[in-house]
């Protein structure tokens, strides 16, 4: 009896251990991520910059070791020019590039979850709120390191759970977002895989400043009338604080997906004092709350397996 107890008990010690393990490990991953993506190596990851060029090299080169297909028109690559419109510059017309990699699980429809890498540089394409910043840089560990470091996880996960969802899965980092929802929009409208084929899209664009009062906003929970059914499935409890919001429309690239008629949910959590400044440092970032986010993810993205196809809504306010 005592020693059933015994082992009993360091079954389940074991247990926790092997837990707080993976739990350390993953947020492992994500300060990596972010502490690289928002180095003052990285400048700020402005449009067009030899460094923005580089983070797209590392995004590829994680897809790859995650095993992802390539899904873009050069390998992983996407090309395109983005213009710079806020303020004059002489080099205003930009190269950028989306970088897509396709887990294939031979399903018919597909997951599509997006994050942009780009941020402002050093603070000379317009968009900085820091007047006295011209020509320091913004690291950008918020916007949008943190959403490359989940999509990055959320790839990992997926591609090494040696589970096939019933749904394959296509991750996308935008480039050239700041300048105007560059990136997204011309995959939108170049797709390099079928947009009717698109279950929903998840967007991820600042997700590293949790705020524990009002939880992650999921926005986009009107752009399908079964998120109803889906959401009611999610326990609350075991998940990290988060309310959702109707609208499809944003100021993030899943306003391109929801415009082409598809289902989008986009994490945020919200605005704070560094925003579009240069002290947007990954010090600032929640990384154990943005691991809870991405665990609500998962769950809202498995539950999404039950449904076939989520239909469309239009959530624009009626004139
Ligand atoms: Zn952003």
């Amino acid at each position: 009896m005592i020693r059933a107890l015994f082992y009993q008990t360091l079954t389940i010690l074991l247990f926790l251990i092997s837990i707080s393990h993976a739990t350390a490990q993953d947020i492992a991953y994500l300060k990596k991520h972010v502490y690289y993506l928002a180095s003052d190596e990285m400048k700020g990851r402005g449009t067009g910059s030899k460094e923005a060029r580089k983070t797209a090299n590392y995004i590829k080169k994680e897809f790859k070791k995650y095993g992802l297909e390539p899904m873009g028109e050069k390998g992983y690559f996407q090309d395109f020019a983005a213009k710079v419109r806020r303020v004059t510059v002489p080099d205003s017309l930009r190269k950028s590039r989306n970088v897509i990699g396709f887990l294939n699980n031979g399903a018919k429809r597909t997951i599509v979850i997006g994050a942009h890498y780009d941020h402002l540089g050093e603070g000379k394409q317009g968009s900085s709120r820091d007047s006295t910043s011209y020509g320091i840089i913004h690291n950008g560990a918020d916007d949008n390191a943190s959403g490359v470091a989940g999509l990055l996880e959320l790839a990992r996960h997926f591609s090494s759970n040696n589970t096939k969802e019933p749904f394959n899965f296509l991750f996308i980092s935008f480039g050239a977002e700041e300048l105007g929802l560059v990136g997204s929009r011309y995959f939108v409208n170049h797709p390099t895989y079928p947009l009717s084929d698109i279950h929903f899209m998840l967007n991820m664009d600042m997700i590293g400043r949790f705020n524990p009062d009002n939880g992650v906003s999921v926005i986009g929970y009107g752009s399908s009338p079964e998120f109803v059914p889906l959401f009611e499935q999610i326990i609350r409890d075991e998940q990290i604080k988060f309310y959702t919001g109707y609208e499809g429309r944003g100021g993030s690239d899943q306003t391109s997906f929801y415009e082409k008629n598809i289902p989008v949910l986009f994490f945020h959590t919200g605005g704070h004092e560094d925003y579009h400044k240069p002290t947007d440092d990954p010090l600032k970032i929640d990384y154990e709350s943005l691991r809870g986010i991405l665990l609500l993810e998962k769950e809202i993205i498995i539950k999404s397996f039950s449904f076939p196809t989520l239909k469309f809504r239009n959530t624009d306010p009626k004139e």
